[in-house]
């Protein structure tokens, strides 16, 4: 199968072009762009699509996203991280999925993704109490349908939840704390066994699909499984997932838990790599941001999550001149509410500019379109993807340039950050197939999807009711560990660092 684009302007977003457009044909054979280049002979395409007056460009890809909170979209607003974490990954009570909820629930995401010119994604999936075999062919499923390109992984926490927030043992009654105590905690060496599976069973499905491992955090996992999880990584060439200083109180916990920076334990159990992705990196400390730059790892910038739970803004500025890879991600869908990137990228656009006068540690559009492409896409550890050139993926987005967002024109890399929501896009190309065409999913019932999820929620919701109740038991202690960690000393000053963000 090839597909030509003829007389189109061609953003290519590598470090040579910028973001400047030149026109030009493009040739797509198989899952490759084969040529970019005017006047190319395109008499043998099986399928032409007029590129006059559009923009081509790399799909964007979304770093960080956790499919499982769609169910919880738009539910929740105004709580912090710990107390949020109560309900939409509740402790007690959480249901077990069906793999066709499960399915459903990614192909919600899979198609708002696609649809809003998200080609690429990586998918951090948690399932209560584990994930199973049939819950992860659910999820790899419906991406394989629907037709993105995506890394997914099975999220592990192995330690006692209420070991993994620091206070909160002072303030939860003793009943309380044995029914959580009671839930035990993740098996590492059943989820190791779960992952070994997964990379043999689905790792480079359909050329558009892997797995990855995803350990929740350096305070939720043991440092046994987590070194073990990055051997795996290192052996199938997949991203090490993770988060790291996402709030407040996880910069207060590495000084409690372990006496140093969350970043500096990472290093000094050789969990710092360039396949590391850390999603947030809001509380890092100048040391910190130097392991991370010598570690060429990546951030996920999530920077519309992170407003929504209060948890501050990631020095992005500090850590690019440092060397750290930065991409853009949504994060989940009850944090951000949404999967669409050009929001992100939007968001990402201004929020850097509120923190300082100096405008030197603002952010340009080239880089915020940079980071939500090749960024992405490093980060994922898929080096031929993230920008248009001969012999890459053949993952991009068609954009009719004749629509309110781009009239009138002035410069377009401004255009796509601040003007564009993803509406002129005409085509959606990911492996060389076109899977989403003016609005609309090609591959799969958008309209039988929803209309079975909607089937699905009143009972999915009276549970989740009635999981919400048991909860809500631990929210005043969760609060007032989150006053605790917020009101102290943070911890760094034993240190003698600060945060970067708030310097
Ligand atoms: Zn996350």
């Amino acid at each position: 199968m090839s597909i030509a684009i003829t007389g189109a302007e061609i953003l290519v977003l590598d470090a040579d072009h910028g973001a400047k457009p030149f026109t030009a044909d493009l040739l797509i054979q198989g899952d490759r762009i084969i040529a970019i280049g005017p006047d190319l002979d395109l008499s043998q395409a099986d399928q032409t699509i007029d590129g006059r007056g559009k923009l081509v460009m790399p799909g964007l890809v979304n770093a960080h996203m956790h499919s499982p909170e769609a169910l919880y979209k738009g539910r929740y607003d105004n709580m912090p991280l710990e107390v949020w974490m109560l309900y939409a990954y509740p402790i007690l009570g959480a249901q077990v999925l069906s793999p066709r909820l499960v399915y459903l629930r990614t192909a919600l995401c899979a198609i708002e993704s696609l649809k809003s010119g998200t080609t690429c994604v990586t998918d951090d999936v948690y399932e209560s109490p584990h994930q199973t075999p049939e819950q992860l062919d659910a999820v790899f499923q419906a991406y394989d349908d629907v037709g993105l390109r995506a890394t997914i992984s099975g999220h592990i926490v192995d330690r006692p939840f209420l070991d993994t927030i620091p206070f909160v043992r002072d303030f939860v009654g003793p009943d309380l704390a044995a029914q959580a105590d009671a839930l035990g905690t993740g098996d590492a060496k059943a989820w190791l066994a779960h992952c070994k599976e997964a990379f043999t069973r689905h790792h480079g499905r359909s050329g558009r699909l892997n797995f990855m491992v995803a350990p929740s955090a350096p305070q939720r996992c043991t440092v046994d499984l987590m070194q073990a999880a990055m051997e795996l990584a290192e052996a199938h060439d997949a991203p090490f997932h993770t988060h790291i200083l996402e709030t407040k109180m996880q910069a207060v916990t590495g000084p409690e838990f372990y006496g140093e920076t969350l970043i500096a334990y990472m290093h000094r159990h050789g969990l710092l790599r360039e396949r590391t992705t850390i999603a947030h990196s809001i509380w890092v400390t100048d040391p910190d941001i130097e392991l991370m730059g010598d570690a060429r790892c990546s951030i996920a910038h999530n920077v519309i999550s992170n407003q929504k739970l209060g948890a501050g803004v990631a020095p992005v500025r500090r850590l690019l001149d440092a060397g750290v890879n930065v991409a853009l991600g949504s994060d989940g869908v009850s944090t951000s509410d949404t999967t669409r990137m050009f929001a992100v990228m939007h968001a990402a656009g201004l929020i850097h500019n509120v923190q300082t006068p100096d405008t030197a540690y603002w952010l340009s559009a080239p880089e915020i379109l940079r980071a939500a492409t090749s960024g992405g896409a490093k980060s994922a550890c898929l080096p031929k993807t993230g920008t248009l050139e001969a012999g890459h993926k053949a993952d991009m987005l068609v954009i009719d340039l004749a629509t309110v967002p781009f009239t009138p024109r002035n410069n377009i890399a401004n255009h796509l950050v601040y003007c564009e929501t993803g509406s002129s896009i005409t085509h959606a190309i990911v492996g060389g197939q076109i899977m989403a065409q003016d609005g609309t999913c090609l591959h799969v019932d958008e309209a039988a999807l929803l209309a079975e999820l909607r089937e699905e929620m009143p009972a999915f919701l009276a549970q989740h009711t009635k999981t919400e109740a048991m909860n809500q038991a631990f929210e005043a202690a969760f609060w007032q560990a989150h006053k605790k960690a917020n009101a102290c000393d943070i911890g760094l000053h034993r240190l003698g660092q600060e945060p970067a963000w708030l310097q």
